[in-house]
């Protein structure tokens, strides 16, 4: 199979698990392996019987949560906001 845009998952048959197993994109070329672009994974349709399982470490969606969109990010990377609590300090001032 073979498509215009460049591949970003690599997808194997399982035939003893009825399994379309989806994982990252390995470089080396296996004709038991389909490397597919994302549109085509996500477009997948599985034999019937079989399921896609998705193994990949989906980090971030396009879709999920926009980082860009808050207001009160200017794009400058903080560090993590210091929990210096007032209310549950007790075992200093003792
Ligand atoms: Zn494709």
């Amino acid at each position: 199979m073979r498509c215009e845009v460049d591949a970003t998952a690599t997808v194997a048959l399982r035939y003893a698990e009825r399994e379309v197993l989806v994982t990252e994109l390995i470089a080396e070329p296996d004709r038991n392996l389909l490397e597919l672009c994302e549109e085509h994974v996500r477009t997948l349709g599985p034999p019937v019987g079989w399921r896609v399982r998705d193994d990949r470490n989906v980090v971030s969606l396009p879709e999920a949560s926009p980082p860009s969109h808050r207001p009160d990010d200017d794009g400058v990377a903080r560090p993590p906001v210091e929990r210096t609590s007032t209310s549950a300090g007790t075992a200093e001032s003792a």
